[in-house]
């Protein structure tokens, strides 16, 4: 079974030096599911040649558009993640799932990540989806797509049985249940 699925991951979750603030976070169960699969390791916001560490991004409402500002210079960084997640996700051969990191402006597959009302990114309005997250289904719209909080309990194990159907392995199964 080993090898079999192809998973994409967020970098920072198998614990690459890539988050804005240089610190590691990576996911004990998102690395062991790792070793199970294949795997494309993707960080969009080093991939377009941001350092780390690097000035924090977070979404700005812009009358119900959502835009990437860079905290301090406010600089609007949509397009330039935006169109590298298109170019990616177009160029990615069939994979079996996504598992990217939640609250992030850039990768939340889930509705996780805050927006603001404000330049300064300091008046909260709500929380949705980052880039990537976003994107996903309308170029793979049938993949699973999990965030790493949302790997545990019934819904953790909906995803692990789509991705190893009845063979989850139980070193990941003992994790879902530390969860
Ligand atoms: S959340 Fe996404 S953009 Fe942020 S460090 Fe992790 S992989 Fe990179």
């Amino acid at each position: 079974m080993a090898g079999r699925n192809l998973v994409v991951i967020s970098a920072c979750l198998l614990g690459e030096n890539t988050r804005f603030d240089g610190t590691i976070k990576s996911s004990p169960i998102v690395c062991e599911i790792a070793k199970y699969c294949k795997v494309i390791k993707i960080c969009p916001e080093v991939a377009i040649g941001f350092p780390v560490p690097r000035p924090r991004v977070f979404l700005y409402d812009a009358q119900g558009e959502f835009k990437v500002i860079q905290e301090g210079t406010k600089k609007d960084l949509t397009k330039e993640i935006e169109n590298f997640c298109i170019n990616f996700l177009t160029q990615l051969p069939p994979v079996d799932a996504f598992i990217l990191k939640s609250k992030s402006p850039s990768c939340s597959p889930s509705p996780t990540t805050k927006f603001y009302k404000d330049l300064e990114g300091k008046e909260l309005i709500g929380r949705t989806y980052g880039i990537m997250g976003r994107l996903i289904p309308e170029f793979f719209p049938q993949i699973p797509v999990i965030d790493e909080l949302s790997l545990k309990g019934e819904t953790g194990l909906k995803f692990l049985k789509k991705l190893f159907g009845s063979s989850i392995p139980n070193s990941i199964l003992q994790l879902l249940q530390e969860q």
